[in-house]
C-alpha cells in the first residue's frame, strides 16, 4: 500500500512517483504533487516610509534626495513617481522618472502620493 494520491484524471490508484512527478500507468497522466497548493511565498508586502502598503501602478513621492547610481544626478525630495512596479530585491520599486529614465528605488524612501 502506498500513500500516493489517486490519479486526478482517471482516479487510478496505481500512481507512482517519478522524480518530482506522479505518474499514472493507466492513462499516462503526469502531475506534480501539491502543485495546486497555494503558495504564500513571493507575496511580499511592500510598504512606504509611513507603513502604507504599495501596489503596482501607485504614484509615490520621494522623501529624500536620492543619488542616482552611476551618475552625478540626484532625484530631488518631492519628486513624483508615477506608475511604480514592485519588484523583488533590495530596491523594491521599479519605475520611470521624468528626466532620469528607468530606475529602481527603495520603498523606505518614498511615500504614497
Ligand atoms: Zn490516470
Amino acid at each position: 500500500m502506498s500513500n500516493l494520491p489517486n490519479c486526478p484524471k482517471c482516479n487510478s490508484e496505481y500512481s507512482y512517483e517519478d522524480r518530482d512527478f506522479l505518474v499514472c500507468p493507466e492513462c499516462g497522466n503526469e502531475w506534480k504533487q501539491g502543485a495546486d497548493v497555494e503558495r504564500a511565498v513571493g507575496q511580499k508586502v511592500v510598504k512606504d516610509a509611513h507603513g502604507n502598503i504599495l501596489q503596482d501602478g501607485d504614484t509615490v513621492t520621494v522623501i529624500k534626495d536620492l543619488k542616482v547610481k552611476g551618475s552625478s544626478s540626484v532625484v530631488k525630495i518631492g519628486t513624483k513617481v508615477k506608475n511604480i512596479r514592485l519588484v523583488e530585491g533590495d530596491h523594491d520599486i521599479d519605475c520611470k522618472i521624468d528626466g532620469f529614465g528607468a530606475m529602481q528605488l527603495k520603498s523606505e524612501f518614498v511615500k504614497k502620493a
